[in-house]
């Protein structure tokens, strides 16, 4: 954070916390991340993160989602990137890293929000998953279309409950 910004105030009212005890409220706290979530949708499955409390303003607790995930390196980035650039769809993916360790149907899912005249509108694609290619890295290769690949490298979970 740069020096000239103002830590930002702690929440000091409780109202999240408190909340996040009802079970009829779409409100959790997840020990493991330090966070609380909006829970909502099919059998509560989505989550979004709360960062300030909606009813002081103030900050929420820090996250502890950082010490969760391993550090990705900028050469451990490179690497892959190198590994990775050539690639031109999911079956070239399959022929040069070999089969991956979960091939998803229904993967990665993109929101394009509506407008006044449009409605929400969600495009699923088809996801790779690699494990094995990285000591600190999930390699995921989501299809794009019409044509093509996009290669994303995410932190691998260190926490404890896997
Ligand atoms: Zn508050």
């Amino acid at each position: 954070m740069p020096k000239s910004q103002a830590r930002p105030v702690q929440c000091a009212c409780d109202t999240v916390y408190r909340m996040a005890q009802e079970p009829d409220v779409p409100l959790a706290f997840d020990q493991s991340t330090n966070e609380y979530h909006l829970v909502f949708g099919v059998e509560r499955s989505g989550r979004a993160v709360i960062y300030f409390c909606f009813s002081c303003g103030g900050a929420l607790p820090n996250s502890r989602r950082a010490q969760l995930f391993a550090v990705l390196t900028s050469a451990e980035t490179r690497r892959l990137r190198v590994l990775t650039r050539d690639l031109r769809s999911i079956d070239d993916a399959i022929r040069k890293l070999g089969p991956p360790d979960h091939d998803l149907k229904d993967g990665e899912s993109v929101l394009s929000p509506g407008s006044e005249t449009e409605p929400d509108y969600v495009q699923t694609y088809r996801t790779l998953i690699y494990s094995q290619l990285s000591e600190t890295a999930d390699v995921r290769i989501v299809e794009r279309f019409p044509h093509g690949v996009g290669v994303e490298f995410v932190g691998k979970y260190i926490g404890e409950n896997k």
